[in-house]
């Protein structure tokens, strides 16, 4: 290679970088960039990432940044981004979602180190987009509990919070969890998405009972997201419907007020327009 050849240097700080989450052609043009132009890679596991950079026909110094890593080796990350150009990524998908990092970052931004961060794949992203379920709020939670009791503590934590609840899950527990999710949250819909953009990639949906069958009769494999739809609106007592019918009388037509209170409720139309017209005559 000749120097025209070498690509420019980037400036010295600290580049977060995703990488792909099992489909290595969901690299960013910028995160490829980046790799090349940078002039080292903190990482969990240094062969999983000299694969990646081998794949990239990137040869980079690699150093080991993983959930052991101490204070010493932050102190000597935090020291090199002072003068050079370093990249963090972890072994898949977006660094600090449930990976190493949020110490290094913070410690950076305190130190007035520049940080910045290339988007990319993150699973429960993409599980949420798949999933189905709404996408307009939603809690991550990281991983559930292993042990029966903290888990139910973690569902009944979350049971009131009105947005889909979306966590990491692990093959052995799956079975577990749905049944603890069937116990504690009853009537909401899940979903489990699997291998995401792998060769096997599924995303299932249903209720917990529903799903607990399908992955007993065909234990899952693979790495796995799971998501809790959000509660479904309590239904409107009778004694609701009739104080909202009451007062919509007061300005409109019985099959107005029908349609008013019908979109606020969800109640049936029809039986609305029926009580509606009862109520006129009292
Ligand atoms: N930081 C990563 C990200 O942004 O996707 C997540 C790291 S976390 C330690 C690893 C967990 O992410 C796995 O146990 C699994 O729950 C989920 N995961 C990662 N890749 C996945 C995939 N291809 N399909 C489904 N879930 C995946």
């Amino acid at each position: 290679m000749n120097d025209t050849d070498r690509p420019e240097p980037l400036s010295h700080g600290l580049y977060i970088v995703a990488t792909p989450i099992g489909n290595l052609g969901d690299i960013t043009l910028r995160a490829k960039e980046t790799l090349a132009r940078c002039d080292a890679v903190a990482c969990e596991d240094t062969r999983v990432t000299a694969k990646l950079l081998r794949h990239l026909e990137i040869s980079k110094p690699l150093w080991r940044y993983d959930d052991h890593a101490g204070e010493k080796d932050r102190a000597r990350l935090l020291d090199a981004m002072r003068s050079q150009a370093v990249v963090l990524v972890s072994d898949a998908g977006t660094p600090l979602i449930s990976d190493p990092g949020y110490r290094l970052v913070s410690e950076a931004r305190a130190e007035g180190i520049p940080v910045t961060s290339l988007p990319g794949p993150s699973a429960p992203i993409m599980a949420l987009t798949l999933s189905g379920l709404p996408s307009d709020r939603f809690l991550f939670a990281g991983f559930l509990p292993n042990k029966d009791k903290a888990r139910r503590d973690v569902l009944e934590e979350l049971a009131s919070v009105r947005t889909t609840l979306v966590f990491f899950e692990t093959a052995p527990r799956l079975g577990k969890s749905l049944e603890a999710i069937g116990e504690v949250l009853p009537g909401r819909e899940v979903a489990v998405a699997r291998e995401l953009t792998k060769l096997y990639e599924e995303c299932r949906a249903g209720s917990p009972e529903e799903l607990a069958r399908h992955y007993e009769a065909n234990p899952p494999r693979g790495e796995i997201v799971l998501l809790i739809g959000p509660p479904v609106a309590e239904e409107a007592s009778e004694a609701d419907a009739d104080a909202l019918l009451r007062e919509a009388l007061t300005t409109m037509k019985a099959s107005q007020a029908a349609g008013q209170v019908s979109k606020l409720t969800g109640l049936d139309r029809k039986v609305l327009y029926a009580r509606a017209m009862e109520l006129r005559g009292e």
